[in-house]
């Protein structure tokens, strides 16, 4: 199993590492260096480059995107009946991506598609690195503070709360950040209860097994298209 990354600072990739290999039980082959964007809306901007590039020059089986939600709206249950798509959901915008971005993709080395991978930290990773240490840090204490318009903390907060500044260096951050997933690498479900956005994640990860075959059958058993 090859997984690229794409995320937004070297800090997030070296976390998100941790947190692909604590889902998947074993660690698999990671693409180095992972795909760099600059927060939102470069992320999406770049993710149908970066699939392409994936599908056509490498063998990567997939890939994994995990943006902050900052303020925008936070993908909920709602959101996850069938068609339905929320235009200022992140989560929703960067499955779309996938999916409009893979329809258009031949079968190469081997397989039909990169698969997917995407997470909404809520409203950022920050959150994450602090579940199982501050009770008071959840998605749902997030979406209450929206309804509410009384945030239960703010995102300096959170980075205080994690890195004891506002501004970490980078070497800091990477520190800070590896200290926190350790909580999660023997298990994430705490994780994947508190952040329901994590756990959307984990649970495509825990689809990449049974899609890698079932693609590898069809690419050997699908008629070939006209040329
Ligand atoms: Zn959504």
């Amino acid at each position: 199993m090859k997984v690229a990354l794409l995320s937004e600072s070297p800090a997030d990739e070296a976390a998100m590492r941790v947190l692909v290999e604590a889902v998947l039980g074993a660690r698999p082959r990671f693409i180095s260096p992972g795909f760099r964007a600059r927060g939102w809306p470069n992320v999406a901007q770049l993710l149908p480059a970066v699939i392409r590039h994936l599908h056509f020059q490498t063998d990567t089986d997939s890939l994994v995107v995990v943006v902050d939600s900052d303020d925008s709206v936070v993908h909920t249950a709602e959101h996850e009946r069938p068609d339905y798509f929320h235009p200022h959901c992140r989560m929703c915008e960067l499955r779309a991506v996938f999916r409009r971005t893979a329809k258009k993709l031949p079968p190469a080395h081997g397989r039909q598609r990169v698969l997917r991978g995407v997470g909404l930290a809520v409203p950022a990773v920050e959150a994450w690195y602090l579940c199982g240490r501050d009770v008071t840090v959840t998605e749902a204490a997030w979406i209450a503070g929206q309804a509410s318009g009384r945030q239960p903390y703010s995102r300096a907060d959170l980075k205080w709360r994690v890195y004891g500044t506002d501004r970490p260096s980078l070497p800091h951050e990477i520190r800070c950040a590896l200290h926190e997933v350790e909580r999660h690498r023997r298990d994430p479900r705490r994780l994947e209860s508190d952040f329901p956005n994590f756990g959307l994640l984990a649970q495509d990860m825990r689809t990449w097994a049974r899609d890698r075959n079932h693609d590898e059958k069809s690419f050997v058993t699908a008629p070939r298209s006209p040329a």
